[in-house]
C-alpha cells in the first residue's frame, strides 16, 4: 500500500481517539469520522511500520447512527469529533469502552451510569495559522497540526470579540505567526476562558511579547470585562501555556463559583471546561469522601480541597503547579477554610509518602491526574496507607484502570480488600469521544 492508494475498506471496530478501524493486508487502518459496520472508500494518508492511516472519500453503507453534523465546520476542523454520530449511540459506546477497560485493565466487572450535561464549553485554546496571506486563529485539522480558521459555535461573546481584536492589531503590524518546523515566529495560541459575564485572554508568544505598544493597543481596545496577559513559551513542543504569564490589561485573576466555593483562576491554572457537568462531577466525588482527613492529589487551585472541608476536619493538598498553589492558598483563605487546608507545592510521588507518615486517623484520598494518570509509585505509597476510600477523578480511563489494578493488588498483598461503590461518565466535552470519570473503591470492614 501507498500513500494515495484508494481502498474500500469494512470499520470492524472503533479506535482510542474515537476513529473508526479497518484492517487491509493484515494491518490495521485508523480512518476518522467512521462508524462500526460501515463500508467506505477511502484514500490512504500515511504508511507507517504497524498502521495505516486513511480519510474518507465516500461511505459506500452508512452506520444507521450516522448523523449530519451540526456545525459546518467539522469534517475540517478537529475540535469536535462526534459530531457524527447519534447521542444515543455515543453515550452508549463511551459506557461500553469504559466497561470494557474496567474489565480488561482493571479486573472489574461493573456497569458505570452515563451523567450528561447541558453547558458549553468555557475554554477555547486556538492556534494562529496562514490563510490567503492573512493571520488568522482556529483548530487544528483533525490529526494534523495545520490550522483550519472556524467560526467556532463554542464561542461567547467576549471570546469572539476579543478573537476579532487581536486578530485586527497582528495583521495590521504584521506580527509573524509560530512555525513549528524553523521555530521561528512569534504567535501560538490564544487562549481564552470566558465564564461568568468575565473573561481571560492570553496571548502565547514565542518569545517574551509582541511589543509593548501592540499589547497595549490590544489591551486598550478590548472590553473592560476582558482580562489580557501574554504568555511566553519558547519550548519546541506541544505544550500550549509556557510557565509563567505577564498581565497587559485588567485584572490578574478570573472569580469562579463552583458549588458556593469561590475561587480566583490564573491563565496557569486548571480549571474543569464544562460549568454544567462540572458541578455535577465535583458534587458525585464530594459526596464520596467520608473520613475525618482527606489527601487531595493532584489539587489544582483547591476546588475539592474547599468541597471537602465542609465536611472533613483535615485536608492535604498536592499539586505541582506553582501558581495553582498560590490560587489554592487563596482559595482556602477566601472560604474560610485556610485552618482545615494544608497545601503543598510538589509531585505526588515526591510528596506523598511523607505525607502519609504523619497521619493518625481514618483517611480518604482523591485523586485527579493528568491524562497519563498517577502512574505506579503514586499508587503503592497509596495502598501503604490503606485509606477507607480511594476516589479517582480521571480524564483518561485506561490510565486510571491500569492504576486501580495496582492499587487493587498491592492492598490485596497487606490483606486490604476493596469494593466498588461508584463508578460514572460525566459528558464534560460533549461534542467529542472525551469523558471525565469517577470512580470509587471503598474498603471492606475485615470479618472477624
Ligand atoms: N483537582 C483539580 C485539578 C485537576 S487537573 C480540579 O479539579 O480542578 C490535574 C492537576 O494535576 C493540574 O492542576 C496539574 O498541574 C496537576 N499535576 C500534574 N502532575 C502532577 C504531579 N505529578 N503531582 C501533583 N500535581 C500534578
Amino acid at each position: 500500500m501507498n500513500v494515495k492508494d484508494v481502498v474500500e475498506l469494512d470499520i470492524i471496530d472503533s479506535g482510542m481517539d474515537g476513529e473508526g478501524v479497518a484492517r487491509l493486508d493484515g494491518k490495521v487502518v485508523f480512518v476518522p469520522y467512521t462508524l462500526v459496520g460501515e463500508r467506505v472508500r477511502a484514500v490512504v494518508k500515511s504508511v507507517k511500520k504497524n498502521y495505516l492511516t486513511a480519510s474518507v472519500i465516500k461511505v459506500l453503507s452508512p452506520s444507521p447512527h450516522r448523523v449530519t453534523p451540526a456545525c459546518p465546520h467539522y469534517y475540517k476542523c478537529g475540535g469536535c469529533d462526534t459530531l457524527h454520530i447519534d447521542g444515543k449511540y455515543r453515550r452508549e459506546a463511551l459506557v461500553g469502552d469504559l466497561k470494557n477497560n474496567l474489565k480488561k485493565i482493571a479486573g472489574i466487572e461493573y456497569s458505570p451510569e452515563f451523567v450528561a450535561g447541558d453547558g458549553a464549553r468555557n475554554k477555547l485554546s486556538m492556534p494562529f495559522g496562514l490563510s490567503g496571506g492573512k493571520t488568522v486563529i482556529g483548530m487544528y485539522r483533525h490529526g494534523t497540526h495545520t490550522v483550519e480558521p472556524v467560526d467556532c459555535g463554542f464561542m461567547g461573546e467576549l471570546t469572539r470579540e476579543t478573537v476579532r481584536v487581536v486578530l485586527d492589531a497582528v495583521n495590521r503590524r504584521n506580527i509573524s505567526v509560530y512555525d513549528e518546523k524553523s521555530g521561528r515566529g512569534l504567535l501560538r495560541h490564544l487562549v481564552i476562558r470566558e465564564i461568568g459575564g468575565r473573561a481571560s485572554a492570553t496571548l502565547v508568544v514565542n518569545g517574551d511579547g509582541i511589543g509593548d505598544d501592540i499589547e497595549r493597543e490590544i489591551g486598550d481596545a478590548l472590553q473592560q470585562s476582558v482580562d489580557f496577559f501574554v504568555c511566553p513559551n519558547t519550548r519546541r513542543n506541544n505544550v500550549v501555556m509556557g510557565d509563567s504569564v505577564r498581565l497587559v490589561k485588567g485584572e490578574p485573576r478570573l472569580p469562579v463559583n463552583v458549588l458556593g466555593v469561590r475561587a480566583m483562576l490564573s491563565p496557569l491554572s486548571f480549571f474543569q471546561v464544562n460549568d454544567s457537568i462540572r458541578d455535577k462531577l465535583y458534587e458525585a466525588a464530594i459526596s464520596c469522601v467520608n473520613s475525618p482527613a482527606l489527601i487531595d492529589l493532584y489539587s489544582g487551585i483547591g476546588i475539592t480541597s474547599n468541597l471537602a472541608a465542609k465536611k472533613c476536619e483535615k485536608v492535604i493538598a498536592v499539586e505541582v503547579v506553582p501558581q495553582a498553589v498560590e490560587d489554592a492558598d487563596a482559595t482556602a483563605e477566601l472560604n474560610g477554610n485556610a485552618d482545615k487546608i494544608r497545601n503543598i507545592c510538589g509531585t505526588a510521588e515526591d510528596v506523598l509518602p511523607d505525607i502519609a507518615a504523619g497521619l493518625n486517623c481514618d483517611v480518604d484520598v482523591l485523586v485527579d491526574p493528568p491524562r497519563k494518570g498517577c502512574g505506579g509509585a503514586v499508587m503503592t505509597a497509596i495502598s501503604n496507607l490503606a485509606p477507607k476510600r480511594l476516589v479517582y477523578v480521571s480524564c483518561n480511563h485506561a490510565t486510571m484502570c491500569r492504576d486501580v489494578r495496582i492499587f487493587i493488588d498491592e492492598c490485596a498483598a497487606h490483606g486490604d480488600d476493596y469494593e466498588v461503590c461508584d463508578c460514572r461518565i460525566f459528558d464534560m466535552f460533549p461534542q467529542t469521544h472525551h469523558v471525565e470519570t469517577l470512580f470509587c473503591l471503598s474498603k471492606r470492614q475485615p470479618h472477624y
